[in-house]
């Protein structure tokens, strides 16, 4: 199967190729659910619906049709080894450090290929025309050894595998914080990591995941022990940056039904 169009990352008009997010040997090889998020929004029973949740199965993983073959293989080559390696160091904590708590690990990774890593998965995964607004991002990802980075940032925690009940992969998202600023973030949650990407220099929506912005501050392939301080959040509801458990789900649903009750 081909589909035509254009490509995500480069912009150019052509045959697609299908780009999983995150990479397929990143343990992104079984089908995915991708739920029907019209339902959820109309839900009248959305903790049920949460908890079995319907929609359409995705045979190769997640991902779509989204990168032109040369994005897809030259991105793959230079980068996405690197973010595997990463995964797969990691992957362990996220069945075994509790909800809430954080740990300090250190690992040897490729700081700066695993972050224009991540920054393409968020070109595949943001709307189709995200990339070609940021040109600098365009020009960063498509060389390999550039070292002039656009305003992205990106923040990490681990993904609770015990209670977590669903994958994510957002689009930008606005979202205003207490003090009424807005943040403009998009997220991709797959074992073992939540992934944030805020745009225009806007920091975490969630005070618990971890920056990582500061790997680009190394050379392509260069090597380096890292010491990353990572909380194990879990992903439940389809709202982007929401980590509250399923419990904190269920409470507040029945105390919004007890203030509705209180105001009838
Ligand atoms: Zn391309």
């Amino acid at each position: 199967m081909s589909k035509f169009g254009v490509c995500q990352l480069c912009g150019v008009n052509g045959k697609l190729s299908f780009e999983h997010v995150p990479p397929e040997a990143a343990f992104n090889d079984q089908r995915v659910l991708e739920s029907d998020i019209n339902k959820l929004l109309g839900s009248q029973d959305l903790i049920n619906d949460l908890q079995n949740p319907t929609g359409r199965f995705k045979q190769r993983g997640a991902g779509n049709f989204t990168l032109c073959e040369r994005c897809n293989t030259t991105t793959g080559d230079w980068y996405a080894k690197s973010y595997i390696n990463f995964v797969r160091a990691m992957f362990y904590l996220c069945g075994s450090v509790p909800p809430d708590v954080t740990v300090t690990v250190e690992c040897t990774i490729r700081p700066l290929d695993v972050f224009k890593q991540m920054l393409v998965m968020f070109c595949s995964a943001a709307p189709s025309t995200f990339a070609q607004k940021h040109p600098r991002l365009v020009r960063y990802l498509l060389n390999r050894e550039s070292r002039d980075a656009d305003d992205q940032r990106i923040f990490i925690s681990l993904y609770d595998w015990h209670n977590s009940i669903a994958l994510r992969q957002s689009g930008l998202t606005v979202r205003m914080d207490v003090e009424g600023e807005s943040r403009l973030f998009a997220e991709i949650s797959f074992p073992p990591f939540n992934i944030v990407m805020t745009v225009g220099g806007g920091g975490s929506p969630d005070p618990r995941l971890f920056e990582v912005t500061w790997f680009k501050n190394y050379g392509y392939r260069e090597t380096v022990p890292v010491r990353l301080k990572l909380s194990a959040l879990s992903v439940t509801s389809y709202f982007p940056g929401d980590y509250r458990t399923l419990d904190e789900l269920k409470a507040r649903a029945s105390e919004a039904d007890a203030e509705s009750k209180g105001n009838e």
